[in-house]
């Protein structure tokens, strides 16, 4: 496990995440993903998609818009009461969230500090985190609206539409995908906590009374994919319970999955049992009726809904630590490596942003680059591939090491001359394997399986 600077400097060498606006100085709270970053994200993404939508018979997906009626923040609670504790500087009048101060300092709040300028607080006031906007021509209350602080809403609003025009009924799920926005206090360690991230999130809505049993189900589904899917350690991973009083307003039970982060145990997902509160609060506020009817049974009632939340960013933050791995002296004893530190990538290969580095062994040398060109464009329309003629051999091997690149495929006169065949070589192992061209796609096909 590394500290969390090593991975934000190795984020920004390597092309995986940038800070937004860089340029410019950057802007706080705001990180922008590279085009190693943008490849593991979206690997990510894909991995979740498949296991939650389309290995599912009862799970459906959906993509809403952004920014939607200002209503559905009354109806959630959001307008009103989704803020956190700030305490402001009487003397620098800089801002902390006074609960994070509390924990850190160990005391009451009326004896905390200002960690810059040791000034004592202004009396603690709520602030809300939703990021407001004017919709329209007009700039007056009326035009008032938010970017979603989550994505959650956006399905229960749609919940309606799912069922009357889907073959769907409870138990069922509606995921999503998508941005959110929260006007963070204090944004901080890098992209774990940001003001502008990603979600996946699914609302399964089961008939009120099973709602235990699902949560229960979700709480262990949603392990096994960080374990056998995504493969994080287990002892990496702990699920913490919220007590009663920790609960949200909305919730009748939370489970929150938490990763060994650097920074210490830090939720990477939550998932709660949210009961009736959110389609009931719909109900009232839309005056639409929400009820599902049972056609069988002759019952109408409102359905429990069981929410597994998930933070994209906090996921590839996780795999970040867990991969990242420094070899001190190299692990081959070249005079080349011998004092150096080398970094190896051991990203889950079905994750790893790169997966194969086409690799000419002899420079300058036509038949040789001409070939290795050919098997570029024969892979690269099934794999992500990257193409590099540039130094030695040692050298290339260590770059694509470093990015989590699980095959390496060199060729030489013997794949013009001899046996149109070309040796892989294996990240992990550093194995190397004479493969014949022809059977190439298929081979990888085999080592790329499990997302
Ligand atoms: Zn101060």
């Amino acid at each position: 496990m590394e500290n969390l600077e090593k991975i934000v400097s190795f984020c920004k060498r390597k092309g995986f995440v940038f800070q937004s606006s860089d340029i410019y100085g950057g802007f706080g709270g705001f990180y922008d993903y590279g085009p190693l970053g943008v490849e593991l994200k979206n690997n990510i993404k894909k991995s979740w998609w498949n296991y939650t939508v389309y290995k599912r018979a009862n799970v459906v997906g959906l993509d809403s818009s952004i920014i939607m009626n200002p209503k559905i923040w009354e109806a959630s609670g959001h307008t009103k009461t989704f803020s956190d504790p700030l305490a402001e500087c009487k003397e620098c009048h800089k801002r902390f969230r006074t609960d994070h101060l509390i924990k850190e300092q160990n005391c009451d709040e009326a004896n905390l500090k200002c960690p810059n300028c040791k000034g004592l607080f202004m009396p603690s006031r709520q602030f809300n985190l939703m990021l407001r906007t004017y919709i329209g021509p007009v700039e007056d209350d009326a035009s008032v609206a938010y970017l979603r602080p989550e994505t959650a809403q956006a399905i229960f609003v749609n919940y309606r539409n799912i069922l009357d025009t889907q073959r769907v009924k409870p138990p069922f799920g509606i995921a999503q995908i998508g941005k959110g926005f929260r006007n963070e206090i204090t944004p901080g360690n890098f992209i774990f906590r940001t003001r502008e991230f990603e979600q996946m999130e699914l609302e399964f809505f089961v008939k009120p009374g099973e709602d235990e049993k699902f949560f229960e189900y979700w709480v262990n589904e949603r392990m096994r994919w960080y374990v056998e899917v995504l493969g994080i350690k287990k002892e990496n991973l702990r699920i913490a319970y919220q007590s009663k009083e920790d609960l949200a307003h909305y919730a009748k039970a939370c489970g929150d999955i938490e990763y060994k982060f650097p920074i210490g145990w830090s939720e990477i997902e939550g998932i709660a049992n949210r009961g009736d509160f959110d389609l009931t609060q719909h109900e009232k506020y839309s005056g639409v009726d929400l009820k599902y009817f049972d056609a069988e049974s002759g019952e109408s009632y409102l359905p429990y809904v069981i929410e597994p939340s998930c933070g994209v960013d906090r996921v590839v933050l996780a795999l970040l630590c867990e991969a990242y791995t420094e070899i001190e002296g190299g692990r081959t004893t070249t005079t080349e490596s011998a004092k150096e530190i080398e970094t190896v990538l051991r990203l889950n290969k079905n994750l790893s942003p790169v997966k194969i580095a086409i690799l000419p062994l002899v420079k300058n040398k036509e038949i040789i680059t001409e070939k290795a060109k050919e098997i570029y464009n024969l892979l690269s329309s099934h794999f992500y591939c990257e193409y590099d003629e540039a130094g030695t051999i040692g050298r290339r091997y260590r770059r694509q090491d470093e990015i989590g690149t699980p095959y390496c495929i060199t060729i030489d006169f013997d794949t013009v001359e001899k046996d149109n065949s070309v040796t892989v070589r294996d990240r992990d192992t550093m194995a190397q394997e004479r493969i014949e061209i022809d059977n190439l796609i298929m081979y990888f096909y085999k080592q790329f399986n499990n997302l």
